[in-house]
């Protein structure tokens, strides 16, 4: 991909402070992009980001950080969907107000987040939406019966938003991380009796015997992003490691 296709681009990325978001931030500022990093510490922003102090589970604070980032880039071409967070459990796991504030953060955000950027989009000539899913929307992951309903959810309004907004040239598309080695596994895995073996157990089951990097899915969303892209709307792209396609190997 040539770097002028880069140049100039303003990208907002949530949760860009840290992981596959940092990683995606980064990816975008080296290749000439214009960056704005949304999140509740985004103190973390890679360097040469701007930065914008935000709980995406709060409308108003939501629409109000979206502006605000607009006004820091000059207008927004890209959207990067990313902030979310872990649920870990089979169906009795999770009390009803978890099962709200996951989905406010996974979902709704999404959903507030896009429609506060969509006059911006609706201006761009280079408009893209990329919002963060996982092989959990498809792959029927042990134990985790909350988050795998959030991110089918991303998938779907993925798909329902890149029709609605075919007309206004805006392309939307997902990608599906298999396991990556950010902070949020890292997370996940203290709350196993041994986190370093559970480590070494989570790298042994990748078809390539580890997990994949933040950057590796970077990458994905920038070839998303990109204007050279314009016939790619409404899918999915999987940066798994072959971890769902080669199961029966
Ligand atoms: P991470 O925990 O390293 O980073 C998440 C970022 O989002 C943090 O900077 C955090 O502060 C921010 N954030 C969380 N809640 C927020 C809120 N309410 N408002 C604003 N910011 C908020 O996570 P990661 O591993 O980089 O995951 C990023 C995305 O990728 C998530 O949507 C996650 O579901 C998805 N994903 C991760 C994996 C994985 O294995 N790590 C796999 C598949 C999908």
């Amino acid at each position: 991909m040539p770097l002028d296709d880069y140049q100039g681009l303003r990208v907002i990325v949530t949760g860009g402070a840290s992981g596959i978001g940092r990683a995606t931030a980064r990816r975008f500022l080296e290749l000439g992009a214009r960056v704005c990093v949304l999140d509740l510490r985004p103190e973390g922003a890679p360097a040469g980001a701007e930065q914008v102090e935000v709980d995406l589970g709060d409308r108003p604070a939501t629409t109000a950080a979206v502006e605000r980032a607009a006004e820091l880039l000059g207008g927004i071409d890209v959207v990067v969907n990313n902030a979310g967070i872990s649920a870990v459990g089979d169906v009795t796991a999770n009390d009803d107000e978890e099962w709200a504030r996951v989905l406010s953060v996974n979902v709704t955000s999404m959903a507030r987040v896009t429609s506060a950027a969509l006059p911006h989009l609706r201006r761009s000539t280079a408009a893209a939406v990329v919002n963060m899913a996982s092989i959990a929307s498809y792959a029927g992951l042990q134990e985790r019966v909350l988050y795998s309903a959030t991110k089918g959810a991303v998938h779907a309004m993925t798909l329902a938003m890149a029709t609605d907004h075919l007309p206004d040239r805006i392309r939307v598309n997902c990608v599906n991380p298999g396991t990556v080695a950010t902070e949020f596994v890292d997370r996940m895995l203290q709350g196993f009796p041994d986190p370093v073996a559970e480590r070494a157990a989570l790298d042994a089951r990748q078809p390539t015997g580890r997990m994949v990097t933040p950057e590796e899915v970077a990458e994905t969303v920038v070839f998303l992003a990109s204007p050279r892209n314009a016939s790619t709307t409404g899918t999915s792209v999987a940066v798994d490691g072959g971890m769902y396609g080669l199961r029966a190997r």
